[in-house]
């Protein structure tokens, strides 16, 4: 059933380039050393934790101040992510792309 030569050779962190662990699923996530320096859009340091002990559900916590936050945005130098539950438990941060880069195509509109 598994098959070696469908996982991905080396990952990389997209924000320090140092190398994570492979993933099939999620081809670009930052490593741990960058998650924890996570910060909200005020600059706030931010983390973000399962609702469930068995792994489900995302919940954002401002770390200095312990209070609990409804976004699951997070900027790790200037780079945006969204936190999301991870398929293996625990959280996941996904890039979110910059929509100042003009890579929409307008080729089905209109
Ligand atoms: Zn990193």
């Amino acid at each position: 059933m598994d098959n070696p030569r469908e996982l991905p050779k080396r990952q990389h962190c997209p924000v320090c380039n140092r190398y994570v662990k492979p993933s099939t699923r999620y081809r670009i996530y930052p490593c741990e050393k960058c998650v924890k320096k996570a910060v909200d859009d005020k600059g706030h340091r931010v983390g973000f934790f399962n609702i469930t002990l068995d792994g489900h559900g995302c919940q954002g916590k401002l770390l200095d101040s312990g209070k609990l936050t409804r976004s699951r945005i997070c900027f790790i130098k200037d780079m945006s992510f969204e936190a999301e539950e991870a398929h293996f438990g625990g959280i996941v941060l996904r890039p979110i792309p910059k929509p100042n880069k003009r890579t929409v195509k307008k080729k089905d509109s209109y």
